[in-house]
């Protein structure tokens, strides 16, 4: 998934543009930047690569979330409801706002459950937020129809599976809003820098408002500008969005290596008995970032878990115990430990998740082990990574 493995000369000249006029900042001081709008320059290609109208440009993929939600009109009480399988990202978002972080159970697309996403709306629902989690997209076409139905904002993070599409369309593309991450490890990267796309020009002025503190960005006199709404600065630097051009011209090559590299070692794992693979909702194409299996039990899931990182096949995960990306690693928000005192609505309207039942996404990410797929790897080392996990996984099963 890294863009960073591909960082070179493109990136190099990029930046240079920016250092060589010395203008940081993406706004103002027109006559000093040599025509170089950085910034600006990645929305316009982003948005046409994304077939959407409009593309915001923030400081990170978290601040994508907090002024999509916001541009959206989300606010305090307002519930959202996220996955438990997720990058904390998603929580820190919804609360930044003052609004309600609503978990509901995963599926085996290792992301929302369309059916417990309905048990869970209520009156205080404003948003659904699936999370295209390691390169795969949840049924897209389920919520939209569950949003329809109930007036909600479908809002995509596809931070993880930028370039994987559904039913012909970018993921990210496909609601009323779409985030992208381009921190370091992502599938291109600003160095840190986040993406909104919409196809609503109201969503989008807000956005463009609420992240540079409610500027209007009318005329040419930045102290001039008045001020509709109170906003914040979630603004990405010129740098950070010259390195961001670049990566954007490799995006295609990189998933194209992407799906070579995923797609020898699928086949490999396939005559695995035993190893079967995340279903992909019908009409979904992955980014191929991640390629993600199950194995028949916890038991043999761990021990396989623990022979791939024993004999040198790195890069794999056991999110279930192993990372912060699943509930179980959340302590501080299930016990809501805060600096300083939260909004009343979240502490009053949030599940307690110390006890709640999420045994149905328990039961399948205690199956799964993640692979990333690097894009620095040759033919010849993936098909070599490709044996040694056939190797041990079909030791695990046959015992
Ligand atoms: C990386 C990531 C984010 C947050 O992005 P940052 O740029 O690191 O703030 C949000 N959601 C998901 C699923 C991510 O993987």
């Amino acid at each position: 998934m890294p863009g960073f493995e591909v960082f070179g000369d493109e990136e190099r000249k990029q930046v240079n543009d920016v250092l060589e006029s010395g203008v940081l900042m993406r706004y103002g001081f027109d006559g000093m930047r040599n025509g170089h709008w950085k910034a600006k320059e990645f929305e316009t290609a982003f948005a046409a690569k994304m077939g959407s109208k409009y593309c915001q440009l923030v400081s990170s993929g978290t601040s994508a979330l907090t002024v999509a939600l916001a541009s959206a009109g989300v606010g305090a009480g307002d519930e959202v409801i996220m996955p438990t399988f997720t990058f904390v990202a998603s929580f820190e978002s919804i609360i930044a706002l003052g609004a309600v972080p609503i978990l509901v159970d995963i599926d085996d697309t290792l992301t929302l459950d369309p059916k417990s996403v309905e048990a869970a709306i209520t009156s205080k629902t404003r948003c659904v937020m699936p999370v295209h989690m390691c390169g795969s997209m949840a049924d897209l076409k389920a919520l939209k129809g569950i949003c329809d139905r109930h007036d909600l904002l479908l809002l995509e993070d596809a931070c993880q599976a930028l370039g994987g599409t559904y039913d012909g369309k970018p993921l990210g593309s496909y609601g009323d809003l779409g985030c992208f991450s381009f921190d370091y490890v992502k599938t291109i990267t600003c160095g840190e820098g986040g993406g909104i796309i919409t196809n609503s020009e109201k969503y989008s002025i807000n956005a463009d408002q609420y992240q540079d503190h409610g500027h209007d960005h009318f005329g040419n006199d930045r102290g001039a500008e008045t001020h509709p709404t109170l906003g914040y600065n979630f603004r990405i630097s010129e740098l950070n969005a010259a390195v961001g051009i670049a990566q954007l011209g490799k995006l295609d090559d990189i998933l194209a290596i992407q799906k070579r590299n995923y797609t020898i070692i699928r086949q490999a794992l396939a005559s695995v008995q035993g190893v079967t693979f995340r279903r992909v909702p019908e009409g979904g194409v992955e980014n191929y970032s991640f390629l993600n299996f199950f194995l028949p039990s916890e038991e043999l899931t761990q021990k396989a878990y623990k022979n791939l990182s024993e004999t040198g096949v790195d890069a794999c995960f056991y999110w279930y115990t192993n990372n912060w990306h699943y509930i179980n690693g959340w302590e501080h928000l299930r016990n809501l430990n805060s600096l300083g005192s939260l909004p009343s609505e979240v502490k009053n309207q949030m599940q307690d998740l110390n006890a709640a039942d999420f045994s149905k996404s328990d039961a399948w990410m205690r199956r799964t082990i993640s692979s990333l797929i690097k894009i620095g790897w040759t033919e010849d080392d993936v098909k070599e990574r490709a044996k040694k996990m056939v190797k041990i996984l079909s030791e695990v099963t046959n015992n």
